[in-house]
């Protein structure tokens, strides 16, 4: 009987752990397509197309410099401009 009690509690903590491991999976496959799929717009990272201080996008490690002047960002979607800044700024 108690031999019983001792299995059942051993099936549901490894059922648990199966769930678990279940949840786990697609969130962290979500997770890399969310990454690979696009990038945070610039509303949602306050980008502004002016410096703050003496941060600004041409000194941050996203920044990919472009043609004619603009360039892209590894983080913000579009046309970024050198000057400007947003939150997800990072220091060369
Ligand atoms: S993360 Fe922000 S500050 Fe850095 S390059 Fe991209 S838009 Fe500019």
């Amino acid at each position: 009987m108690d031999d019983g009690k001792k299995i059942s509690r051993r099936s549901f903590l490894k059922g648990a752990m199966f769930l678990a491991a279940g949840a786990a999976i697609p969130l962290a496959a979500f997770s890399r397509n969310a990454l690979a799929a696009g990038k945070v717009s610039k509303a949602a990272m306050h980008y502004q197309d002016k410096p703050n201080g003496s941060a600004h996008c041409s000194n941050c490690i996203q920044f990919i410099p472009g043609s004619g002047g603009m360039g892209t960002c590894k983080v913000v979607a579009g046309s970024i401009s050198p000057n400007g800044w947003c939150l997800a700024y990072a220091p060369k």
